[in-house]
């Protein structure tokens, strides 16, 4: 018996994988054999012979952050003369502009500015909900950051941002939950715990939330990414909370950080082990915006189920140079030459309907 067949009979039993098995798929199991395993575990978890995309608008309330990661473009620093930050009503007029063109949801996320109160998100979570978009907002490092200017609770934070409007809490700032990665690219960010704590208190408030991966800088490889998965997987068993996991790689830009390469065949395995070792968590994305439209239709064949966001705006990552264009109709386009019937899907991953066929918008890659 091969080490695969070994782990296909311990998925068959619905026996979770351990660290070495993880490492094992992202390191040496055969690739093509590795991404059956994952396809099938992938039909498993999903509506088989369908991949799912949702049309969405990202909304990037201020660029004025205190936390400096190593890896981001995007911040200015307070007090730069570049420094921004909306108002509702410039963040209500994006959304009804964005919502004229399709989009459902809109994804909301910014710098950890050091004055902003708690008062200013509920008023935003508030007005938003004149709207009628999906609220999937703030990262986890964000929330914690307006806990800190508060001086309350997290749980307190958390249930005033959910009773002003908070839907879903998207799985942003995860980075890889590994501390020694966090202390070279990211040192004054939440701690790989933290992250960890604030999901499982959205979770226990009945918040349910997404998850990322971010590799690809020089200081990360397969044991880390191991990790990471074990993490959220450990942290999936109690709470059942994450709906997805979305893995994507890390644009440098003008960053300070370094990055290493990370070919197409590592991105295909870092997917499959996701499936297969995050049991439980429906949804394993992939991401045209950092891979291109050709490897994330790929990532389709080892066990992705969705393209993940067709954007109308977009800034984090355009920031890091790297932007690319998809339209609603390319992000079909690349499903349908993966044989796979596409289909638009809620926040929470539910299919909803058929997109209107043909109908390109002008929107930045999802
Ligand atoms: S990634 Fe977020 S927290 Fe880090 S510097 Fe950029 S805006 Fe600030």
């Amino acid at each position: 018996m091969t080490r695969l067949d070994d782990i296909r009979r311990r998925l068959d039993d619905r026996a979770p994988l351990g660290r070495e098995d993880a490492r094992f798929l992202l390191t040496e199991a055969p690739l093509i054999a590795l991404g059956e395993l994952a396809a099938a575990a992938r039909d498993r978890a999903r509506p088989p012979g369908v991949a799912t995309y949702i049309v969405n608008t990202n909304v990037n309330l201020t660029n004025v952050c205190v936390t400096r990661c190593g890896f981001c473009s995007f911040y200015r620093p307070p007090w730069h003369p570049e420094g921004y930050v909306l108002t509702p009503d410039e963040v209500v007029g994006r959304v009804r502009a964005a919502q004229a063109q399709g989009a459902t949801q809109v994804l909301l996320q910014g710098g950890h500015h050091p004055t902003l109160r708690l008062g200013h998100y509920e008023d935003l979570l508030r007005a938003l909900r004149e709207t009628g978009a999906w609220v999937h907002a703030l990262s986890a490092p964000e929330v914690l950051h307006l806990a800190r200017v508060e001086k309350r609770p997290l749980e307190e934070v958390l249930l005033a941002l959910r009773e002003a409007g908070l839907q879903t809490l998207p799985g942003a700032g995860a980075e890889l939950l590994v501390e020694r990665v966090r202390r070279a690219i990211a040192p004054l960010k939440a701690r790989a715990g933290d992250w960890l704590r604030v999901h499982e208190a959205a979770h226990r408030l009945g918040i349910r939330s997404s998850a990322t991966l971010m590799f690809g800088t020089a200081h990360d490889g397969p044991d880390d990414i191991a990790d990471h998965l074990l993490a959220l997987r450990a942290l999936q068993a109690r709470t059942g909370g994450f709906t997805a996991l979305i893995a994507w790689t890390y644009q440098r830009g003008e960053a300070p950080v370094e990055a290493r390469e990370v070919t197409a065949a590592e991105y295909l395995r870092v997917v499959a082990a996701a499936r297969l070792v995050l049991d439980g968590v429906g949804t394993i994305q992939a991401s045209p915006l950092t891979q291109g439209p050709e490897v994330a239709g790929l990532a389709l064949a080892f066990g992705a189920d969705d393209l993940g966001n067709v954007l109308l705006e977009e800034h984090v990552v355009a920031s890091a140079g790297r932007e690319r264009t998809l339209t609603e109709a390319g992000a079909r386009a690349v499903i349908e030459r993966m044989s796979l019937a596409p289909r638009r899907r809620d926040t929470l991953y539910r299919i909803v309907d058929d997109a209107p066929r043909g109908r390109a918008l002008p929107v930045v890659a999802a």
